[in-house]
């Protein structure tokens, strides 16, 4: 299926000497697409058959195309090459350009893309020299690897955690400190947003500053048995979180974990074993889309249900990639970017 490059020169001498055309054109050819098609298309009409020069996977990294380019190793873009109508002859150079290439294959016409037109072509030299033509084949608007690349990239990815502040986002917040858990109670719609999520395999935990704790308002213990009776109520419309992460300290310990800071999230991140971007943040005030942003998180959703201001809310959008009225809404909109993205 490769051929060596003596082999082919003597092949293309054989055939040219028959009175047959020779075609010669080259490229990377990492990830098939329509363009490549339509351009060898053009190259084996200009006649009797074609033979493409395949950049090896040590001259396409020399090429600087991206990090992780190529993206198929040359033994498979070959293979695709190969099974292609067009295509006769598929040889590997490790040159940084094909000009000893076709200076060995001495073909009649050497074919390039026509974005060379007002660029210098190395090959043009040796191919002219030896009695053949280049000509130019017009290229196909936007259908590049790198654009299918950067296409691929900004798909939405489906998400795989959400994690949620607690009080005036999960629960309604109260005046004064919640230090005992019958003082515990979920805002409407919430619990069975949390089962929504659930139900679509994405996973929920809890991010939440409890400084009572640091202050002294609230044991620890007692925080468990809040939490306790949270995991109860979820439960009870069949919702379900991963754990609950506490910043239990004050706000002057100048710990790592008290949002705006992602401590928090990047300890629920790493307990669901996904990917930042693979996390929502949804929260009722702006440290909490701020922790998102930090986190690194793939979007930050502002609730409006909480007890904070218009001014405040205002001022909490500029994190937030989206502004709902509660979890409810949050989940839904979490849930169709994740259908969208599943059916692409
Ligand atoms: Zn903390």
């Amino acid at each position: 299926m490769l051929w060596a490059r003596d082999e082919l020169a003597a092949e293309i001498a054989a055939r040219q000497a028959a009175g047959e055309v020779g075609v010669l054109t080259n490229g990377v050819f990492d990830l098939l697409h329509v363009g490549h098609l339509r351009g060898l298309r053009a190259a084996r009409a200009e006649g009797d058959f074609l033979v493409v020069g395949l950049n090896s996977d040590a001259s396409v990294r020399r090429l600087s195309k991206g990090p992780g380019r190529p993206l198929l190793p040359a033994a498979e873009r070959a293979e695709l090459l190969a099974a292609l109508d067009c295509v006769d002859y598929v040889t590997l150079f490790d040159e940084d350009t094909a000009t000893e290439l076709a200076a060995a294959l001495r073909p009649r016409v050497y074919v390039k893309s026509a974005d060379y037109a007002d660029r210098p072509l190395p090959e043009r030299a040796v191919v002219e020299a030896a009695g053949g033509q280049v000509r130019l084949v017009p290229m196909v608007p936007g259908r590049s690897t790198s654009d299918l690349l950067a296409r691929i990239q900004a798909l939405p990815s489906p998400f795989r955690l959400v994690i949620v502040d607690r009080d005036g986002t999960l629960n309604r917040e109260r005046e004064g400190w919640l230090t005992h858990p019958e003082q515990f109670e979920l805002l409407p719609g919430a619990a069975p947003a949390v089962a929504r999520l659930n139900a679509a395999g994405l996973q929920v935990a809890v991010a939440t500053n409890q400084s009572a704790v640091g202050r002294g308002h609230l044991s620890v213990e007692a925080l468990g048995h809040i939490h306790q009776r949270l995991d109860e109520l979820l439960a009870a419309e069949r919702g379900e979180v991963i754990g609950v992460w506490s910043c239990v300290h004050a706000p002057d310990e100048a710990c790592d974990c008290r949002k705006p800071l992602p401590g928090l999230l990047l300890a629920a991140i790493a307990a669901a074993g996904c990917r930042p971007h693979e996390a929502v943040m949804v929260g009722d005030a702006d440290r909490d889309l701020q922790a998102g942003r930090a986190a690194g998180c793939g979007a930050t959703i502002l609730v409006r249900s909480g007890k904070n201001s218009p001014e405040q809310l205002a001022a909490a959008a500029a994190y937030a990639d989206v502004v709902v009225d509660d979890l409810a809404a949050a989940a839904d909109w979490i849930l169709a970017r994740c259908t969208s993205s599943s059916s692409v």
